[in-house]
């Protein structure tokens, strides 16, 4: 599940109860628990896509798969590997060197993220700028003209440092080295930084750098620099199983195999103290432990008018990246998919309330007639309507698709190192499991079910922020912008005009290269301001006015 920022809703879970359950049932239940012990344990490291933990992980589902006598139906096996693109890193050839001696990355100087690649040489005063050599730019005056400047809001350090390097290069720099004499160092290289390149290598030497290498400004030195950076790229993969009945119809049944790792990317509900595993035994061991089961449930069964394609999701915690890439890169036809049933977090069912929640029930007129006619007591089911939402049925939904999204709810250990694999249900997973295998094999499909649009659900709420544009981000998107996933009604957004496709560079004067950007350019307007939001659409860039509301 990857809400970017938690709603105000918290189910507390109770912990399981011991139930009388038949011979069957009990196990399911002792598998399930096998499944998420493992996924969820240490070994696995939090299981964070690209890492060793996320390959142990597929690599288990994969062989469960094979066990239950699925066919392979990714592109290398039962694997559809794909990659993510991490932004850029500093390739170790980067090197500073100030009167022959070597500075030390990160404790004397910082690469600007935007920096381009680029060598340069010159024997300079940092005091005196000249044409054909490196420049030196205290930031100092600029960075206390702001602090006094307190009625602008709008300031924005990526602008002034654009602003001087653009003059720098007009001026002929070859590179340019910021520093701050008054004292703090203010810049730090961010890889997933993805402004617009400078046009010449950029650097901010840190304080500890200056007085070790720079002591005196007046000084002449000589600088030598090479900068390298490059795109940094993580190798992730679906795990993709087969129920071949030769039926026209296939249901797809899916469930995200990824967590957070130890928090590296910045998703976790713990910002300060020390990296520790996010073991996700509910998000979403519990979910992919289901969806083994339901393998070997769905190839036993006796209801024979479906194919079953089962897929565990990578890299859904970074953005739905492994559902968007299958569903751009399907491995059977997409019009032969009747409906996707997705399972995310579906560990902590509630044993007094049994309160699950049903997503995407909008997405077909046939929900309801199909989940009635499933006879299991013991679920207190939660509709909602809408087809997207924090997780992979999104995917499927925009691809016209019904979808089906079980979730037992949020809990105190949502994205925390706590969501351990003692915390789960696990006859409560058993419920979700029966409920998910009677739904389908009571259905008794002649021709698939209609498709209906619902309204779209915002993953980010506006509560850090006094306004919103009311649109829904693309966060696997990584080029230059936001490129928007979805637009609500009545939202200042489409009221202006903005379409889903659309990628929007720019508010007011705060340019928006990602979605990070993006919050903190919103994060500066409050209700009934107006502003200009620049948006790519194909190759015009077309700018619409935006009203806050
Ligand atoms: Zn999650």
């Amino acid at each position: 599940m990857m809400f970017r920022i938690l709603f105000g809703l918290i189910l507390i879970s109770s912990f399981a109860t011991a139930q009388k359950i038949n011979k069957a049932d009990k196990k399911l239940l002792t598998a399930l628990q096998k499944h998420t012990f493992y996924l969820a344990s240490d070994q696995l490291e939090g299981r964070r896509a690209g890492d060793p933990g996320e390959a142990l992980a597929s690599a288990y589902i994969a062989d469960q798969f094979k066990h239950n006598g699925l066919s392979p139906k990714g592109t290398s096996g039962f694997y559809q590997p794909f990659t993510i693109n991490d932004g850029r890193q500093i390739e170790p050839t980067t090197n500073i060197v100030i009167n022959n001696k070597t500075l030390k990355a990160v404790e004397d100087y910082e690469i600007l993220s935007n920096s381009c690649n680029g060598k340069t040489k010159g024997e300079v005063s940092p005091s005196i700028n000249e044409s054909g050599q490196p420049w030196f730019i205290d930031l100092a005056d600029a960075m206390e003209e702001n602090k006094e400047n307190k009625e602008n809001p709008h300031f924005d350090i990526n602008n002034l440092l654009s602003e001087k390097i653009k003059n720098a290069k007009y001026k002929n720099a070859s590179a340019v080295f910021f520093f701050n004499s008054a004292g703090n160092d203010i810049i730090k290289f961010n890889g997933k930084d993805r402004s617009e390149q400078t046009p010449i290598p950029s650097v901010f030497i840190t304080k500890a750098g200056r007085e070790k290498y720079l002591n005196d400004l007046s000084n002449t030195y000589q600088v030598e620099a090479n900068i390298l950076l490059a795109p940094k790229i993580r190798n992730a993969r679906n795990v993709v199983g087969f129920v071949d009945n030769g039926a026209a119809l296939t249901v797809v049944i899916g469930a995200h195999l990824d967590h957070l790792g130890y928090g590296e990317d910045g998703n976790s509900m713990i910002r300060n103290g020390a990296p520790a595993i996010h073991n996700g035994a509910d998000d979403n061991a519990s979910g992919s432990s289901s969806l083994v089961e339901l393998s070997g449930i769905l190839k036993k069964s006796k209801q024979k008018k479906y194919n079953y394609l089962l897929i565990a999701f990578s890299a859904e915690e970074l953005g739905l990246n492994g559902s968007k890439y299958f569903v751009e890169n399907p491995t059977i036809s997409l019009n032969s998919v009747n409906y996707m049933i997705n399972m995310d977090m579906v560990g902590r069912l509630n044993d007094s309330s049994k309160t699950m929640a049903l997503g995407g029930y909008g997405t077909s007129p046939s929900w309801k007639e199909m989940i009635d006619a499933v006879k299991e007591k013991g679920l207190t089911l939660k509709y909602d309507s809408s087809g997207t939402g924090p997780s992979d049925h999104t995917s499927f939904y925009r691809k016209d698709i019904p979808v089906l999204f079980f979730f037992t709810g949020l809990h105190t250990d949502y994205h925390k190192p706590s969501d351990d694999a003692e915390k789960i249900n696990y006859s409560g997973m058993v419920k979700v499991v029966r409920f998910i295998q009677h739904m389908i094999e009571q259905d008794n499909p002649t021709q698939k079910i209609a498709f209906t649009k619902t309204r779209e659900t915002q993953t980010t709420t506006s509560a850090r922020f006094t306004v919103s544009m009311g649109i829904m981000p693309d966060y696997s998107f990584s080029g230059n912008g936001v490129r928007v996933d979805g637009v609500s009604d009545n939202r200042p957004a489409k009221k202006a005009g903005i379409l889903a496709g659309d990628i929007v560079k720019q508010l007011g004067e705060h340019k928006t290269p990602s979605v990070e950007s993006y919050m903190q350019a919103l994060s500066k307007f409050k209700k009934g301001e107006k502003t200009t939001a620049v948006v790519l659409r194909g190759d015009k860039e077309i700018s619409f006015e935006i009203l806050f509301q």
